[in-house]
């Protein structure tokens, strides 16, 4: 499909014609996907006519895995099985409606064929749907977890793993969880939400145990399971053979309790095991992860993300009051540079703050860990820096620093005494696994001031020196 030579069209309509279309839409309707994928058209959305659940599934799935991955495809009411894949059962007039506010979001947007990982297809969707779309979750007793994400699914291909896409944009602050709809608990070997839980004895794990109500012998002091005092219709102590004719005199009953048949020993509780169906690993209930299960929507720093065509440089935002998101950041830097370039006298230090690991791969943070570390950094370095400075974080371990009339050298060793107490503060296993590397260096015109530097080019060489220096 080359979409660069077809015509526009707005929405287009699905399957079989029958009288019952009105004109308006009969010039934009197609028999099936392959009339419309040869028509020459670019369709803006798709509407599904009544067509067998087979036939919709395969152009479903047959669209979004074309470039045409992002449209909204709308399905007629009757459609009821198709709910939870499309965008909305509804009429011809909601469809259009959508479909055109679709159009002018997707407009602040990258081209969709440029968008090729998953995560960022799946946060390209979302933002092209609007604030109130989500990917809901579906009860699926067939799916490993238990629940899916089908709108979500049909983005990835054979290769990708959507649940683990969707569970790193949460984990990165990416999406959001609205409306909680379930809590699974999964096995912590393979991941399964087929837990099986069975009872056991707690001495020797066997499954052979029964609830049975005990006898007390009073001749002898010895408490047994009551069918083993059963003989011939009448009672008598298994240890010292007396026979026992009454309650209260001869025995009493203590409270019922597990006997288990293997092992013959009689305890209060039973103990329970929890058995995956899928991998057969044992476990104990609190050893299984658990997982809350919710309408996934797209956060602040996900729509930031989408507009900027990739996740590889969005975090979430800094904490710090003079934070600008990377772009600006980029802007500022090649502003000031050629402000630099044509008045001399103008002079400004471009910092760059990297946290490094240094412990052993047992004490290493996950990056997760790092970026809360950075974080709580950067509000510490609000009291350090001036209203006139600008910061930024590109990467999980990195904060860049614009810092017009400066002397950085005081500056620095502020920072670093600020980066000791808080790695002091966080405990012993974060001091030592990490350390900060700081960085500056005064931004000057090249070739005796005639040529300003570019904002990529400061960056990439202070990124090379330190790389040299470690
Ligand atoms: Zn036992
Ligand atoms: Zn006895
Ligand atoms: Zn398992």
């Amino acid at each position: 499909m080359d979409t660069a030579i077809r015509t526009k069209a707005g929405l287009v309509f699905l399957g079989p014609l029958t009288t019952a279309v009105p004109e308006s839409e009969r010039s934009v309707s197609y028999q099936d996907l392959d009339a419309l994928m040869h028509s020459g058209v670019q369709p803006q959305g798709i509407y599904l006519r009544a067509v067998p659940h087979q036939v919709w599934r395969k152009w479903l799935n047959r669209t979004r895995q074309s470039d045409w991955w992002s449209l909204p495809v709308f399905a007629e009411p009757a459609l009821r099985d198709a709910q939870p894949y499309v965008d909305a059962l509804c009429s011809v007039e909601r469809a259009h409606e959508i479909t055109e506010g679709m159009a002018l979001r997707r407009q602040m947007l990258p081209d969709p064929g440029d968008v090729l990982g998953l995560e960022e297809r799946l946060l390209y969707f979302l933002y092209e749907r609007g604030p109130q779309t989500g990917f809901r979750p579906l009860l699926d007793r067939d799916s490993d977890q238990l629940y899916r994400y089908p709108v979500a699914e049909q983005l990835a291909c054979a290769q990708e793993s959507v649940s683990q896409a969707l569970e790193e944009l949460r984990r990165r602050g990416l999406l959001r969880s609205e409306g909680l709809v379930d809590r699974t608990r999964l096995c912590s070997g393979c991941g399964s939400a087929h837990i099986h839980f069975v009872d056991v004895c707690p001495h020797c794990q066997s499954l052979d145990i029964r609830r049975e109500s005990m006898l007390h012998c009073f001749a002898c002091g010895h408490v047994g399971a009551e069918s083993q005092f059963v003989e011939g219709g009448a009672l008598d102590c298994p240890k010292c053979h007396v026979h026992l004719r009454h309650i209260g005199v001869d025995y009493d009953k203590p409270l019922a309790q597990y006997h288990c048949r293997s092992c013959q020993r009689s305890s209060v509780d039973s103990m329970v095991q929890a058995r995956c169906l899928d991998c057969a690993r044992t476990s104990t209930p609190d050893e299984l992860e658990v997982r809350e299960v919710a309408t996934l929507m797209l956060s602040a720093s996900g729509r930031q993300a989408a507009r900027n065509g990739g996740v590889g440089e969005a975090y979430p935002p800094l904490k710090a009051r003079n934070y600008v998101d990377p772009q600006g950041f980029k802007r500022m830097l090649g502003w000031a540079s050629d402000i630099q370039a044509r008045n001399p006298q103008f002079s400004f230090h471009l910092m760059r703050m990297e946290l490094e690991h240094k412990g052993l791969p047992a004490q290493q943070l996950s990056p997760w860990q790092i970026t809360e570390l950075l974080d709580e950094l950067a509000v510490r370095l609000n009291a350090q820096l001036r209203e006139s400075d600008l910061i930024t974080r590109v990467d999980e371990h990195s904060l860049w620093v614009i810092l017009p009339y400066t002397m950085p050298q005081g500056l620095q060793s502020r920072i670093e005494k600020t980066m000791e107490k808080l790695a002091e503060e966080e405990g012993e296993a974060k001091r030592l696994a990490l350390s900060v590397h700081l960085r500056s260096m005064e931004v000057k015109a090249m070739n005796d001031g005639s040529e300003a530097p570019s904002a990529s080019n400061l960056m990439r060489k202070m990124q090379a020196d330190t790389l040299q220096e470690a």
